[in-house]
């Protein structure tokens, strides 16, 4: 039997426990704020926005969001950011991506100054992270790792395998396994032997942006799989992992929908959190 991890629950019990710090520490107008900065219209970009005000408003912290023309030049986002991190009033400013193309979304990322970068994508954030500094970590890669320790997984010694080596997913995910002391394999699209690599992990982290690439043939038996990756299909949302035959042969199995993504909006308000406490 494969026991589905239950996102969702870990998420909401997360973000309870992040309402009543907020609501304890903080008058309301003092409470942690944080600037969702949207350039254009990207329906995707939009709706993932207006999620993550709701979440903030939720939990009780202000919600500082500026809205951009889809035609704002590189200089005009770049002042925005400036001007938010100046601004004693913003703990956490959030940057969505995709930015409209002709950009520099690298420069424009690391106007955010580290301490208020609650998406954990500047290249300091990056840094410190690596060094094993105080930092604001990347969203869906914490949140894969208070899954992990919310289920009992051991990670001292642990055989992980990670796909994907992307910024936001795959490298962090790999750092901050290694900090727990886990035994860290990055395979990538230019991995020779998938299959001999996964098969061999005890827990088994998917964020290749491939679905249904790993299947009942990369999984060892008693495996713990992790699914990070979302794609929209005609049955709806469906993951990196075949989950219909992954059951039965791994110990623990994130499902899409409801496994890794609902702990992404969590952590980030976890950040927004740290980021304020950190810094007052
Ligand atoms: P990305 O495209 O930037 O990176 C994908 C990585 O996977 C690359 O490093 C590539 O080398 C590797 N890869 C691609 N195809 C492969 C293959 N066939 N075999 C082995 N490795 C392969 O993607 P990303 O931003 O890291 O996101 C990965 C997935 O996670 C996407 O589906 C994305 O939608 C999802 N995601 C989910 C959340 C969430 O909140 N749950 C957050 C971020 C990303």
């Amino acid at each position: 039997m494969t026991r589905i991890i239950d996102g969702k629950s870990v998420a909401r019990g997360l973000r309870k426990r992040i309402a009543e710090e907020v609501t304890s520490q903080y008058r309301p107008e003092e409470a942690p704020g944080l600037a969702t900065v949207l350039v254009g219209d990207d329906p995707a970009s939009a709706t993932y926005v207006a999620s993550k005000r709701r979440a903030v408003a939720e939990v009780g912290m202000r919600d500082l969001h500026r809205h951009l023309e889809a035609d704002a030049s590189q200089e005009e986002i770049g002042e925005v950011l400036d001007g938010l991190a100046e601004d004693p009033s913003v703990d956490g400013i959030l940057l969505q991506l995709p930015l409209p193309p002709g950009l520099d979304i690298a420069a424009l990322v690391d106007r955010i100054p580290a301490s208020k970068d609650v998406d954990g994508l500047t290249t300091t954030s990056a840094g410190l992270l690596a060094r094993g500094l105080r930092g604001l970590r990347p969203c869906t890669p914490s949140g894969v790792i208070s899954l992990l320790e919310e289920e009992g997984v051991p990670l001292e010694g642990a055989g992980v395998v990670v796909v994907g080596r992307s910024e936001l997913v795959g490298k962090p995910m790999a750092q901050l396994l290694l900090q727990r002391n886990a035994t860290v394999t990055i395979a990538h699209s230019r991995t020779r032997d998938l299959e001999a690599v996964t098969s061999a992990a005890d827990i088994l982290v998917v964020a290749a942006g491939a679905p249904g690439l790993i299947g009942r043939e990369h999984v060892k038996r008693g495996a713990v799989v992790m699914d990070v990756g979302i794609h929209r299909a005609d049955t709806g949302l469906v993951g990196d992992v075949r989950a219909d035959e992954v059951l039965g042969v791994a110990e623990r199995l994130t499902p899409v929908p409801g496994g890794v993504g609902p702990m992404t909006i969590a952590v980030l308000l976890e950040n927004a959190l740290r980021a304020a406490q950190w810094s007052r």
